[in-house]
């Protein structure tokens, strides 16, 4: 076994000529290794290609969809040399676990989504949360279990979403978490549907060195919005918009970044034009459209799979209606970004959404425990296998656009 650093920056001069492209390089370097095992052979521009890898895979986090200067200069303030070392331990294990078919993790977690509660104000129709639908115990995140696991994580930790399931601001320790989080020098993320964002939430939101703030609006009227947000009053999410823009400038503060996130789905697929025009009269500082996981889309009960192609995830074909992605046997998001439940439960990604493959428990053992044991090892092993055998992970976005 090659010692973790070396893993990419590996390049074999094949008959061809040097090699950059990391999964040919490896093919080439094990080959020869048959014939000479002492050999590492290091390439100068394969370093480079690697580090641009791992730099991208940072800049892509999984709730990050594009580009802006201000917030990615801050994201990239968060960076230390441990974190950014840890990134490419783990980078390094997702790519040679995925050309040997054999799953390790030198690294810990770069990215983790930490759920604030179970509990949510509205109904939609595709979210256990909303359906009141979860197998799993509901509850509340208690703050002094949140700071024990981030004690053990914010050395290697970059990334820290505060979302799971449920309505985050319904957790009254949510905004002093996201305080500790932000103590530690962590990117802290939530995503919100606005009905608590008063003045006074809006203050002490922009107070706790919140990085990124989405906002859920999936309509410009009452009438389409509450067609998905079921229960939801538009003119909350307005105010509450309005509020924290307003926190945001007399706290004189670039944080948080706000964005409107717009689930394209067909009942609001006509108004695209109208809420960017919302979000720039409101002043957020930008406006994202997601396409929808639709869980039935064979048959699509509740009609959510828009006309336009560009955002959904699925297309007609004459045998029906099937997912556009391509299901490869492989997902970044297993070697880089967990789920952990308010109770402490960790998931495999936010696609587990009832936890059934539960890969831990945090109140029997600590994080590092869990990330590396046999549950953890045997599901990555299972995917590279075969992902599309897994229940989760056929129906997954993973690999897929998702941001229109
Ligand atoms: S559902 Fe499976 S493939 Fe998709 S992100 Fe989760 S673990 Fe990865």
């Amino acid at each position: 076994m090659l010692p973790s650093a070396t893993v990419p920056a590996i390049c074999y001069k094949s008959a061809t000529g040097p090699s950059t492209n990391p999964q040919r390089a490896f093919h080439a370097y094990r080959a020869a290794r048959q014939h000479y095992p002492w050999l590492i052979v290091i390439c100068p521009r394969s370093i480079v290609h690697c580090q641009l890898l791992i730099a991208r895979s940072l800049l892509t986090l999984p709730t990050m969809s594009r580009f802006n200067l201000a917030d990615n200069i801050n994201m990239l303030s968060k960076l230390t040399f441990r974190r950014v070392w840890n990134a490419t331990k783990v980078f390094s294990s997702f790519y040679w676990s995925k050309w040997t078919k054999r799953a390790v993790q030198w690294g810990m977690p770069v990215s983790i989504s930490f759920e604030p509660t179970t509990s949510c104000n509205l109904r939609c129709p595709e979210c256990p949360s909303g359906l009141r639908a979860f197998s799993r115990p509901t509850g509340m995140l208690r703050k002094d279990f949140f700071t024990e696991t981030i004690d053990q994580l914010h050395r290697d930790l970059f990334y820290l979403v505060f979302y799971f399931q449920g309505e985050p601001y319904l957790n009254p320790n949510f905004l002093d978490m996201v305080s500790y989080a932000s103590s530690k020098k962590i990117y802290t993320a939530t995503s919100t549907n606005a009905h608590y964002m008063t003045e006074a939430n809006a203050r002490r939101t922009v107070e706790s060195g919140l990085d990124r703030l989405i906002i859920s609006i999936d309509g410009t009227t009452q009438e389409v919005y509450q067609q998905y947000r079921v229960g939801g009053r538009l003119d909350k999410v307005i105010q509450g918009a309005k509020n924290i823009v307003q926190a945001k400038k007399e706290l004189k503060s670039k944080t948080p970044f706000i964005i409107f996130q717009f689930l394209v789905v067909k009942p609001n697929e006509h108004q695209i034009e109208e809420v960017k025009a919302l979000g720039k009269e409101i002043g957020v500082d930008d406006v994202w459209f997601k396409t929808a996981q639709v869980y039935d889309y064979e048959t699509d009960p509740n009609r959510l799979i828009p006309t336009i192609d560009k955002f959904s995830r699925y297309k007609k074909t004459d045998t029906g209606t099937v997912f556009k992605g391509n299901i490869t046997n492989q997902c970044w998001r297993l070697w880089h970004d967990p789920v952990i439940t308010w109770d402490g439960l960790v998931a495999p990604c936010c696609f587990d959404k009832d936890a059934q493959h539960k890969l831990g428990d945090l109140k029997q053992k600590s994080f590092k425990e869990v990330w590396q044991n046999g549950e953890y090892k045997a599901f990555r092993t299972k995917l590279l296998h075969g992902r599309k055998n897994i229940d989760i992970c056929a129906n997954c976005s993973e690999g897929t656009k998702v941001w229109g």
